[in-house]
């Protein structure tokens, strides 16, 4: 049955009732309304809402059904007409429906409640207030308090009545949220939302099902499932997570089987207003690193069907963060860090690859302090808190499923620059490079020559020069791709 909707200008003349809850004080609540003539008019979804009731939308009819405890509450769109518990009573005037929401006469609708599933219930002319009934309680969960604990995190969830926790359901969503629902639960959702977290629990809310009351936590570590306690007296629920205890190399080898060399990063260091180093001659580091990955990129999609993505193509600025959050959103695989060196000594040429590890020379801090220095020119820093010791420390071991072949790779990356060059391979590296933490794949940073030195700036300069970098660096990732895409699948098949 089709229903002509009235556009009637609900919206104008906002007001609002105040809604009390002489059990509970704190609750500050109110329902928008709004008049029509002199008549004010409320939301139903909104009052089902703030009483905490499942609330029942029957497009097919036009019918909106508030679930009370008391009993149910039918009203229909443009009708006086209400059915409480299967009894027909009729208020003064009809109720509208604008297409999703149902708006009652709020002092009849008030009435109505009164004298049915909210007994006692009235509405205070005074105070511009529906009062609840006295015994009244909407909710018997309410606002949870995350504590964290030496072994492990403690949620607890403040109730009035005592549960079942037998009947407890939890589990862990896909995307870390932990689901604990709890049958005859009604929950203050609003008061979940607003929990004090701590621990592993970065968020919270709650929704309301049509038996239990669903709480949601998000959580910031892979857990396992919680236990659930009820305290006697019923004035707590204890939701308590151990802290996660991971088998090492278990996560190495979820990592390792699903690695199959499909999609390389390409790093184009520094940009925009970041030139990086600059040689005598002029030329700028931002110059060398873009056409070098830019010529890498096209061998590679030439021959390959490996995806291939720049963190940038163009002479932009990039902040080091959000080229590591470009890679692991991308699904990179690899990723490259491509730089030109330059140090006082202008005697130094030759190129070197770096992998990610707390510097261990004089030198290693000082190449990686020239790199990392671009931090100073990003607007804000923010990003870089996470790099306390602590975080760098936890993400240097996280990294270290990858060492090994972020370590193979290197090699074979100086081994084959070594092919096209004719300059000095100066090994293999480690610092602390910025750019390289937080990416989950295997990592490297190429420093392909010095543009201090006046030799090599010139043939930095040159296309050819260039050319050959960008070969040597795709011979390599063949190389690595081949050998590595092997073991990974034998491993696999053993
Ligand atoms: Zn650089």
């Amino acid at each position: 049955m089709a229903i002509a909707i009235l556009f009637l200008p609900i919206h104008l003349h906002g007001d609002e009732i105040r809604v009390i809850f002489p059990n509970q004080q704190y609750r500050r609540v109110a329902l928008r309304t709004f008049y029509m003539g002199n008549v004010e008019y409320l939301s139903g979804q909104e009052l089902a809402q703030v009483f905490s009731v499942n609330s029942y939308v029957n497009d097919d009819v036009n019918k909106l059904v508030l679930y009370f405890r008391e009993g149910e509450v039918k009203v229909t769109a443009f009708s006086s007409f209400i059915i409480v518990n299967d009894l027909a009573l009729q208020m003064p005037m009809p109720t509208y429906f604008d297409g999703s929401e149902y708006y009652l006469p709020a002092r009849a609708f008030f009435s109505v409640l009164g004298a049915t599933v909210l007994p006692g219930a009235r509405f205070d002319d005074v105070r511009r207030a529906f009062v609840g009934p006295d015994s009244y309680t909407a909710f018997n969960i309410f606002s949870a308090r995350v504590e964290s604990k030496q072994n492990g995190t403690l949620i607890r969830v403040r109730t009035n009545e005592e549960f079942d926790t037998r009947n407890v359901v939890r589990y862990i969503t896909d995307n870390g949220w932990l689901v604990v629902q709890v049958p005859g639960g009604i929950v203050d959702t609003l008061a979940v939302s607003r929990s004090s977290l701590g621990g592993i629990i970065r968020s919270s809310w709650g929704r309301q099902l049509e038996k239990s009351a669903e709480l949601r936590f998000k959580l910031t570590d892979r857990i396992s499932l919680p236990e659930v306690y009820q305290i006697a007296g019923g004035t707590e629920l204890h939701i308590t997570i151990r802290n996660p205890v991971r088998p090492k190399g278990d996560r190495t080898k979820e990592m390792r089987e699903q690695w199959y060399l499909d999609t390389i990063v390409i790093d184009p260091g520094h940009g925009g207003i970041d030139a990086g180093t600059v040689g005598r001659g002029g030329l700028m580091e931002k110059t060398v690193t873009l056409d070098v990955a830019l010529r890498l990129g096209r061998l590679l999609k030439r021959t390959t069907n490996m995806k291939v993505v720049y963190t940038r193509d163009e002479d932009v600025f990039i902040p080091l963060w959000q080229r590591t959050k470009i890679a692991n959103e991308t699904g990179g695989k690899l990723f490259i860090s491509i730089h030109v060196n330059g140090v006082k000594n202008r005697t130094a040429h030759g190129f070197e690859t770096w992998l990610l590890a707390p510097a261990n020379t004089e030198e290693a801090i000082e190449v990686a302090r020239l790199e990392n220095s671009v931090i100073a020119l990003e607007e804000s820093n923010h990003a870089y808190q996470e790099f306390s010791d602590e975080a760098l420390i936890l993400s240097t071991m996280a990294q270290s499923a990858w060492m090994k072949e972020s370590e193979a790779l290197a090699a074979i990356m100086q081994e084959q620059l070594s092919k096209q060059l004719g300059a000095p391979n100066r090994g293999v590296k480690q610092a602390g490079f910025l750019v390289l933490i937080g990416a989950t794949m295997p990592k490297v940073l190429v420093e392909t020559g010095f543009i201090s030195n006046r030799i090599e700036e010139k043939k930095l300069g040159q296309n050819e020069y260039r050319q050959n970098i960008a070969e040597g660096l795709y011979d390599a990732i063949l190389l690595f791709k081949q050998k590595y895409e092997g073991a990974m699948l034998a491993e696999q098949n053993q």
